[in-house]
């Protein structure tokens, strides 16, 4: 017995296109633009034309962003409860309209309607439900933040109306106004989405649509209306938008490519993990930024495993993707297709095996089988590059460390998918996989409660869940920091050495890396002065090579961050204790260096201030998400690795600690650079870490140049995030820039100051955040 035929009628999408006379304008202002310089958008099933579509241009990047700016107030003005309503509207609207969307997506994206009808549509329903509840909730739940304001949105093709819903519903749930562009590719859906706008009430200017291609793009990621980039697309893209925007104080949030695990252990189902299998690497021909692309299959059912894949591949329908009963469509485009070919030509340059199904593919359009490689290396291309196809590539492990070491070897961090019926097992292996999002049993689940995004070069930011709304909002506490940093007058260098005391000897202060005292490595130092211009001490100028041997030594102390928080916590308390121990001298020693007149308050606000973080540690706890299928996804508070950090030069000792202590509450371990003009504080400190049972390598410190140890920090592979707080407006736009190269985390303080003794400008959730990221970890059960 075979399948019949099951196509899905087009003529409804074919009728809407016919009533825009296949060409459309901008979607400014709630108004219609005249089509102007038109681009094609075809089928990629048939390579027909469906439409044109207008190359929107920088005067119209600008329209639309005067549009959104005016819209604010309007928007924001109807509350909460006025938001949620429309938003409501919205999401009833995608339901009603639901076939029509998922056709049209299926005839722009060529992707299978099966997938936009039952997953694609549903999903985006599902967000703008979510959101509207979060409008609802707003003002309860995020008392303590504001809207960023206008918002930059750039989708790519592969989910181009869920993106959008993804993009969209929460920053208008937040109270922002958006500027969207969709991909060039398939710009449909959301043409249509813009008229559900006005039926829903959205007030003119709160959603502006852009069509064409990157140029446009481009423009509203330089545009200065703008306050924040939401980006989905390729880590290159990501790559220059972390570069355009550094300094510019845009919000940014990045979710990039990815190359995900599929780990099969040798308990698992074998049968339910290949078809999971066929929706992680299959669904959406693979074109998925966290496809499960590396298949790792335990050796002792490697082959039995492959064989039911390759039993698998061979069932699997590919065809017109309006056949209902197609599992594969057509891949977005000629250049794709291409792209993909190129990849699996060098597997096959590189003496892989590279199997696939009998198939026959359509003469018309864009088409790749389903293909699986094995025999390659762990540096083959077809093993590292993403390459958004229909190609899966396996290798075996051994062991289940093993198995973590080839799923973290990877420059991306999107997902991963564990197989094994040992909960036991999965849990174990969920935290050290560096991915912002684990499937256990399971694989491609999404759900609007549920944050999405990535570590590593697979970007930072989320979309869905809390986490997911926090990117569209600034804490009112950012407001209210002070224009500027209250920087201590530098003393002049020729001036008398301070009075010798009795029993003085000469000292030079070292820096602290792996838990010793080290020498810079340049061998040279640099005088310290006191406010009154007394010789205080000498320096070590820290060099490149010493932030070496700090990330070095940070990156052994990895024990630290699998120690309990209890055990964070403990250690914490002990660094208070014995900083109120030796308090005196560490007020002396600030007011030495900055002519403090009350330098007793700032021991007694760090001492408090470790006690806050000490607090924190074990209470910064993850949640308890309850998605709409059968199972729990719990989202973990994890730590985001080696962080770098350049304190600031006000409040010495309190900077230090407002910065470190969160830092390591958390998890992570730190290289610190500190304040290049008042050092002492912060390396008088090494002795009280000593005897505070602080693991070596937890806190190392580099004195020297602030900006070329920032410049180091940022360009190091092997930090995964830089904090710069030292009011150096070029230096914090500089870590930003730099930090592309590896898409490190940053947060920089810019220009301003910050009230370091503010329990809301330098604590709270806010801060914690930033030394976290969440992982969604899915776990579903029941039979
Ligand atoms: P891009 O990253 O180029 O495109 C994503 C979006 O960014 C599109 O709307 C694109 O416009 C726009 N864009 C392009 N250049 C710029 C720019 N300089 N500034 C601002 N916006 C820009 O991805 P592609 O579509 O070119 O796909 C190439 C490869 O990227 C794929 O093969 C795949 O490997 C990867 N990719 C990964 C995705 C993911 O979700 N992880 C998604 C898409 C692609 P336009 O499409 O109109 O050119």
């Amino acid at each position: 017995m075979d399948y019949g035929p099951a196509p899905e009628s087009q003529k409804e999408a074919q009728a809407w296109l016919d009533g825009h006379q296949r060409k459309f304008g901008l979607f400014i202002d709630n108004a219609w633009s005249e089509p102007a310089e038109l681009f094609a958008s075809t089928n990629p099933a048939d390579g027909t034309q469906l439409a044109e579509l207008t190359q929107a241009t920088d005067a119209d990047v600008e329209r639309a962003v005067e549009a959104a700016r005016r819209a604010l107030p309007v928007w924001q003005g109807m509350g909460g409860h006025g938001r949620a309503k429309v938003m409501y509207a919205l999401a009833r609207l995608l339901q009603k309209h639901s076939r029509l969307f998922a056709v049209l997506e299926t005839l722009d994206n060529g992707k299978t309607i099966r997938e936009t009808r039952d997953i694609d549509l549903p999903l985006a329903a599902r967000h703008f439900y979510h959101h509207a509840g979060w409008a609802q909730l707003q003002s309860e739940e995020f008392a303590d933040y504001r809207a960023v304001g206008v918002v930059g949105q750039i989708v790519p093709w592969n989910f181009p109306l869920l993106m959008l819903s993804w993009k969209i519903a929460p920053a208008l749930a937040a109270g922002n106004t958006v500027v969207f562009k969709p991909a060039e590719f398939t710009s449909l859906t959301a043409m249509l989405f813009a008229e559900l706008c006005v039926q829903a009430g959205v007030p003119a200017g709160v959603v502006n649509i852009v069509t064409g291609d990157g140029r446009v793009g481009s423009a509203i990621v330089n545009h200065p209306g703008v306050d924040k980039i939401a980006f989905t697309g390729s880590t290159e893209v990501g790559r220059l938008i972390r570069e355009a925007t550094a300094g510019s104080g845009k919000k940014l949030s990045l979710e990039l490519g990815g190359k995900s695990p599929f780990i099969v252990f040798e308990d698992a189902d074998l049968d339910g993990a290949v078809e999971g299998l066929v929706d992680s690497i299959w669904f959406n021909q693979g074109q998925v930024c966290c496809a499960g692309s590396r298949l790792l299959v335990q050796e002792s059912v490697q082959e039995r495993f492959l064989n039911k894949v390759r039993a698998r591949m061979e069932n699997l329908r590919l065809g017109s993707p309006l056949d209902k009963s197609m599992d594969v469509g057509a891949l977005v485009d000629p250049v794709q297709r291409q792209r993909i070919a190129a990849l699996v030509d060098s597997a096959r340059a590189e003496g892989c095996d590279v199997w696939q199904p009998a198939c026959e593919l359509p003469a018309d359009g864009s088409w790749f089988p389903p293909t699986l490689i094995t025999g390659a290396s762990t540096s083959a291309a077809v093993a590292q590059a993403e390459i958004f196809g229909p190609v899966l590539v396996a290798m075996s492990f051994r062991t289940p460390p093993e198995a973590v070491q080839l799923a973290n070897n990877t420059v991306y961090g999107l997902a991963a998918s564990v197989w094994t019926e040992s909960i036991s097992l999965a849990l174990d292996i969920a935290p050290a996989i560096k991915a912002g999002v684990v499937w256990i049993n399971s694989a491609n689940q999404f759900d609007a409660a549920c944050g999405f995004g990535g570590y590593r070069e697979s970007g930072f930011g989320r979309e869905g869940g809390r986490e997911g709304m926090l990117e569209y909002m600034t804490s009112l506490a950012e407001d209210a920091r002070p224009a500027l940093p209250v920087v201590e007058a530098k003393a002049k260098a020729n001036v008398k050495p301070a009075a010798a005391h009795p029993f003085a000897i000469d000292r030079t202060a070292k820096m602290y890396i792996g838990g010793k005292q080290a020498r810079p490595d340049s061998a040279y130092s640099a005088p310290v002065f006191g406010a009154n211009g007394a010789l205080l001490a000498e320096v070590g100028v820290g060099s490149r090579k010493d932030i070496r041997n700090a990330v070095e030594a940070a990156h052994k102390a990895s024990g630290w961050t699998s120690a309990t928080a209890h055990n964070r916590a403990q250690v914490l308390y002990y660094i208070a204790e014995n900083l109120a121990a030796r308090a005196d001298e560490f007020a002396a020693r600030i007011a030495a260096m900055t002519g403090s007149k009350n330098p007793e308050k700032e021991v007694q606000a760090s001492i408090e201030r470790l006690f806050y973080y000490a607090a924190w540690a074990d209470k910064y706890d993850g949640l308890a998400h309850q998605p709409p299928t059968k199972g729990i996804t719990v989202a973990l508070n994890e730590a985001v690795g080696v962080i770098g950090i350049v304190c600031p030069n006000e409040a010495p000792l309190l900077g230090f600690i407002s910065l470190v202590a969160p830092a390591i509450a958390l998890g992570n371990r730190v290289v610190v650079v500190p304040s290049e003009a008042h050092p002492l504080s912060a390396l008088d400190l090494y002795q009280v870490f000593d005897t505070s049972d602080l693991p070596g390598g937890v806190v190392n410190i580099i004195s020297g140049n602030a900006d070329e140890l920032a410049r180091t920090l940022a360009t190091h592979a092997d930090i995964d995030a830089v904090w710069r707080h030292d009011g150096s407006a070029d230096g914090c736009a500089e870590v930003e820039r730099l930090s592309a190269g590896t898409l490190k985390r940053t947060w920089v303080g810019g220009a301003k100051g910050r009230d370091w003794y503010s329990a809301a400008q330098s604590g709270g959730r806010a801060v914690l955040a930033h030394a976290s990221q969440v992982k969604n970890v899915w776990i579903p059960y029941g039979v």
